[in-house]
């Protein structure tokens, strides 16, 4: 299977067979593995991309699949993290004849005293709330067999306590960038986690006016971060905002 030959992570692979994805399209095999490569051996710092290509190319999985596959790596590595720290803490209790620590409870998300800031480890930014409904949805689609990863987005016009309360505990926000700049001054979400920026069809991003609110979201995320922009074509103005948003990115033209 061509998802396999990518290096995808298993569950993502069946999403994509699910889906009946048989094989990746031309923008997926291209830009996946330039996504996935790593610049430096610590593995979290990957290239920049810009990329060329149509509505109807797969770009939007282009983007996503690479973007979950990492999340996923991640989650496993901090839970099996997580379950190394408490076997020590069992073993060193009955090495110490104490009485072994009990599991604390999870906290409920949806209890306001246990409110938080979201802080999503990637973003996703559409010029409109169709095309950010219909990325979200994809999302949603693709993470079904990923236990833990959590899809949200954020439009104009939704009510924010709807928002809010989907927002707790994303790893991916897929949003439109007035309406996240909105959440973001009322703190509802943080932006320094964010390690995965995507720009979804730049040219419209400029064509409405979302230049400025692009430069200040991309100011908000982490140092560490790659970002991806995808847009119909490489025409001056998206070369001078992929200056703005990215580090020597390279550049994929289907
Ligand atoms: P997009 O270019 O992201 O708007 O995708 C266009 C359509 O192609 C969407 O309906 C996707 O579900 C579908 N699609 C994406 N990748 C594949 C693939 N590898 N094989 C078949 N269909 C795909």
């Amino acid at each position: 299977n061509g998802f396999v030959k990518l290096g995808l992570a298993e569950p993502l692979v069946q999403a994509c067979l699910d889906l009946g994805y048989t094989q990746p399209t031309v923008v997926q095999n291209t830009a996946i593995p330039m996504a996935l490569a790593e610049k430096d051996a610590e593995g979290h710092n990957y290239v920049d991309l810009m990329v060329s290509s149509q509505t109807g190319s797969g770009k939007t999985a282009a983007f996503l699949l690479p973007v979950l596959h990492t999340l996923l790596e991640q989650q496993q590595d901090a839970i099996a993290a997580e379950k190394a720290e408490w076997q020590r803490k069992i073993d060193e209790a009955i090495a110490n004849g104490e009485e072994p620590p009990k599991k604390p409870r999870r906290k409920n998300p949806t209890d306001r005293r246990h409110f938080k800031a979201a802080q999503p480890g990637a973003l996703v930014l559409c010029p409109t709330r169709e095309l950010a409904q219909q990325v979200a949805h994809d999302a949603i689609d693709l993470v079904k067999h990923c236990k833990g990863l959590r899809i949200a987005h954020v439009v104009g016009g939704m009510p924010y306590a709807v928002q809010i309360a989907r927002l707790q505990n994303a790893d991916l926000v897929v949003a439109t960038p007035g309406r996240l700049l909105d959440l973001q001054r009322s703190m509802q979400i943080k932006l320094d986690k964010v390690q995965f920026l995507v720009v979804d069809e730049a040219d419209r991003m400029l064509d409405l006016g979302f230049q400025e609110d692009l430069a200040e979201i991309h100011q908000l995320t982490a140092d560490r971060r790659q970002t991806m922009m995808f847009s119909a074509t490489f025409a001056p103005r998206i070369q001078q905002l992929a200056a703005r948003v990215m580090r020597s990115p390279q550049k994929v033209q289907i």
